[in-house]
């Protein structure tokens, strides 16, 4: 590869949007200079108005693989993730089988994506009822950091934990210094509301929305915030959807709790009044909520208090959308979103008067903290990753199923006109996404800070 040059008139650094040439040697980023300062040892790509932002890495993704890699699978996420503009993925320890809740498991699944990813990917290991003891081993394997539901989680090879068992799982947690990120839902209100709701009519999405109230995820919140601040752990609140929780997770950082939050696009893009009955590509848990929810969700990033956005993609076959019956209740839930998600991102948040720096920090800075990569990944700056996403934010597209590139092109979001075009992905200083083709051979690593071998 030797010296490459990467020029455009508007790229992303931790100090500002600025014309400039990343000089890359190798697979990693030597400098960052104004672009006449570019010497001619160096192959020069220069991408003119387009934008560079810094590779974008999901720190939420269902890849589901081994074991079920007909829902999803290495090579087909990691195929979107290359043309949405991502370069690291951090995979869920759920949906895969065995769920990575053992150092066996994390080996099975190294086996598994071996050769097969076209971007970097890491595993987070799994906190389920009984495995209290495998929690260090898998850091010292290299996980990035944990995973627990509060809730049954859908599937059943993946255990919810309650308070109780979770008691026995933290001080393991907390003495490997990693994250715990947690499904904030709790039971009780969904139970209840679940129950009211025997006879209603499922096929309408403001049943599953009733179904599944703020209640629940407040309460899960709070609970979690006060094991924090027992135990000391580093918690992280996934797929947040209730605005309700905005100002405990805020007051809980002004106290110095390590508390992080994340929220998915969908939550930023889609609203409840808008989704139609029987439109079951809309289910997720926690659900959609409404407009107003929406817009205090833009609010909770515009002041900080969420830190990131992901995409929680989570596909499955078609056929367990349900998509004939139209039925909320059956329905499997989760939305793909992998190749769309920064220019839904960029729909939603230029129409809000934020930036390219902006959305760089949500889906890149921000989710690599929480992975434990932040000198490696997440910056254009010196000594980073070569990573990259030459982005168009000026042109619109129309979603066609020929642009979702997972394995099953079934998303809510087919036919939407969205802003912004991923033109180019480079990962360590190689194409692995260009102008709609995928160039040479899956080159994806896992990404581990500790030594594996
Ligand atoms: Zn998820």
């Amino acid at each position: 590869m030797g010296l490459q040059a990467f020029l455009a008139r508007r790229v992303i650094t931790p100090e500002g949007i600025r014309p400039a040439a990343i000089l890359v040697e190798g697979e990693r980023i030597q400098a960052v200079v104004p672009p006449d300062q570019v010497s001619n040892r160096y192959t020069i790509h220069d991408f003119g108005e387009a934008a560079i932002l810094p590779g974008l890495v999901d720190s939420h993704v269902h890849i589901n693989d081994p074991g079920r890699a007909e829902w999803e699978g290495f090579e087909t996420a990691t195929r979107a993730a290359a043309a949405g503009g991502y370069t690291l993925l951090v995979d869920m320890p759920l949906n895969s089988h065995p769920a990575t809740t053992s150092v066996a498991a994390l080996q099975a699944k190294r086996a598994a994506a071996q050769g097969r990813c076209r971007v970097d990917w890491a595993a987070w290991g799994g906190v389920v009822h009984d495995n209290q003891n495998d929690i260090e081993a898998l850091a010292a394997a290299g996980v990035p950091g944990f995973k627990c539901f509060l809730i049954h989680p859908g599937i059943d090879d993946f255990t919810m934990v309650n308070e109780q068992q979770l008691r026995l799982a933290l001080p393991h947690v907390a003495r490997t210094g990693l994250p715990l990120l947690v499904h904030a839902e709790l039971p009780g209100p969904i139970d209840r509301a679940t129950e009211a709701l025997a006879t209603a009519d499922w096929s309408r999405y403001s049943t599953y929305l009733q179904s599944r109230p703020d209640e629940a995820e407040l309460t899960a919140i709070r609970l979690m915030l006060s094991l924090c601040r027992e135990f000391g752990f580093r918690l992280h609140i996934v797929h947040l959807s209730t605005s309700e929780a905005l100002p405990e997770l805020s007051a809980a950082r002004a106290e110095g709790l390590p508390v992080s939050v994340e929220t998915c696009a969908h939550y930023l893009h889609l609203a409840a009044d808008t989704i139609p009955n029987g439109a079951t590509l809309y289910k997720c848990a926690p659900p959609v909520r409404s407009r107003e929810n929406c817009e205090k969700l833009w609010q909770g990033l515009r002041d900080r208090t969420i830190d990131s956005v992901v995409t929680d993609h989570s596909p499955c076959p078609p056929t367990m959308k349900r998509l004939t019956e139209g039925n909320f209740r059956t329905a499997w839930g989760g939305i793909a979103s992998l190749s769309v998600a920064l220019p839904l991102m960029w729909t939603e948040a230029s129409n809000r008067g934020f930036t390219l720096l902006d959305l760089a920090e949500w889906m890149s800075a921000g989710p690599a903290r929480l992975a434990g990569c932040e000198t490696r990944k997440g910056r254009i700056a010196p000594g980073y990753d070569a990573d990259f996403v030459v982005f168009d934010p000026d042109r619109e597209f129309i979603v066609t199923e020929d642009k979702l590139h997972y394995r099953h092109p079934v998303s809510p979001y087919l036919g939407e006109t969205l802003r912004g075009v991923v033109k180019a992905t480079y990962l360590r200083g190689s194409p692995v996404f260009a102008e709609g083709e995928f160039p040479g051979k899956p080159a994806g690593r896992e990404y581990t800070a500790k030594p594996t071998h």
